[in-house]
């Protein structure tokens, strides 16, 4: 048994000056955020699409289809606000093997953590300063959040973070939007405790510091299906989960209640193609309903250059096919995008 500190790695502040953002990213991302929160706060009618690979793996195969991603953007722009999803810190499901480019700047080299943290940094400061549009990822571990919040405008905390402490802590402080996922139990009671948490103040302890928040009000849900006993996907994107979330949300008096629906993981059971047939039901669902509309914020969804999955090392490389969930490859993904905005 060990527990090794092996190498004393640069503070957040630290790799900040060795990369730092320019006063034209930094009045970028702002910009980005506000956008962002005005889809959340209703101001804006816009409808968000956070969309991308499960795990940005390849920075080249990332842009590429960010490249993509931005082109479609302009011709949608008065009715979808895009934003793409690198995910850095991505492990697989049972958090062995591959943990996504912090720890493994290259999938098919030994863990890195220094070179992981440059990586990640540069290719979101790369993403928003070339595509100016607003970028997402996972909070996987709080303690990292901040070698990332000047350039991140969405971070998303996932199924299995929810419930602890210090991710609602540190979510409690995130400069803009903070999507909480439900738990893979599928208790919306706890996402929207969560909600609370994260939208209340906090002091506490973090990297050594004494630290206090304000709070955050565009703290919102994300529907992501659940998983039952008998390790059975139990969807939870229809009408009538919409409709119940709708009525706990109002019994909680939050700020902003509003909904994302993952059209991926429990809800599609990872058969991706149906993240096709899934946002269409979910467009259907607000069109029924004025208060589910209102309620309804955006979509995430899973999408690479190339449909499906591989396994690392299992054959040839595929350049731009998810090494961790499969994704809807490009050409279903920007039908799918041309689609919602018409059905928005
Ligand atoms: C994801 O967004 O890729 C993901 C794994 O999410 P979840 O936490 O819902 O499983
Ligand atoms: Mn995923």
């Amino acid at each position: 048994m060990s527990f090794h500190l092996t190498k004393k790695l640069p503070t957040p502040a630290e790799i900040k000056e060795m990369y730092p953002v320019s006063e034209k990213t930094a009045a970028l991302k702002a910009a980005k955020d506000r956008e962002l929160i005005d889809i959340l706060t209703g101001r804006s009618d816009k409808f968000m699409v956070i969309i991308g690979p499960c795990s940005a793996d390849n920075e080249e195969a990332v842009c590429e289809y960010i490249e993509r991603l931005a082109r479609v953007q302009e011709k949608v722009r008065d009715r979808l606000t895009l934003v793409p999803r690198i995910y850095t810190n991505k492990p697989r499901t049972t958090g062995e093997g591959y943990k996504g480019m912090l720890h493994q700047p290259d999938p098919e080299k030994a863990p890195d953590l220094l070179n992981g943290l440059i990586a990640i940094r540069k290719i979101h400061m790369h993403a928003l300063e070339t595509f100016h549009m607003p970028i997402a990822d996972e909070m996987l571990y709080p303690e990292n959040y901040r070698y990332l919040s000047d350039v991140l405008s969405y971070v998303a905390v996932g199924a299995r973070s929810v419930e602890n402490q210090q991710h609602r802590l540190v979510a409690s402080g995130i400069e803009g939007p903070v999507g909480m996922k439900n738990p893979t139990s599928g208790d919306l009671s706890v996402m929207l405790n969560s909600i609370v948490a994260a939208q209340h103040g906090h002091n506490f302890l973090y990297r050594g510091w004494d630290a206090t928040t304000d709070g955050n009000p565009y703290a919102h849900a994300i529907l992501r299906g659940a998983v039952n006993k008998h390790g059975q996907n139990q969807p939870n994107y229809h009408f009538e989960d919409l409709e119940l979330l709708d009525r706990m949300y109002g019994e909680k008096h939050l700020l902003n209640p509003a909904c994302i629906v993952d059209t991926n993981h429990s809800n599609s059971g990872k058969r991706f193609k149906e993240q096709i047939r899934i946002a269409k039901e979910v467009l259907v669902s607000r069109q029924h309903e004025e208060s589910i509309k209102k309620l309804v914020k955006g979509l995430m969804i899973e999408s690479y250059l190339v449909e499906g999955t591989q396994k690392v090392g299992d054959g040839p490389h595929i350049y731009g096919k998810s090494i961790t969930d499969p994704c809807l490859g490009w050409e279903d993904s920007e039908r799918l995008i041309y689609e919602i905005a018409e059905r928005v």
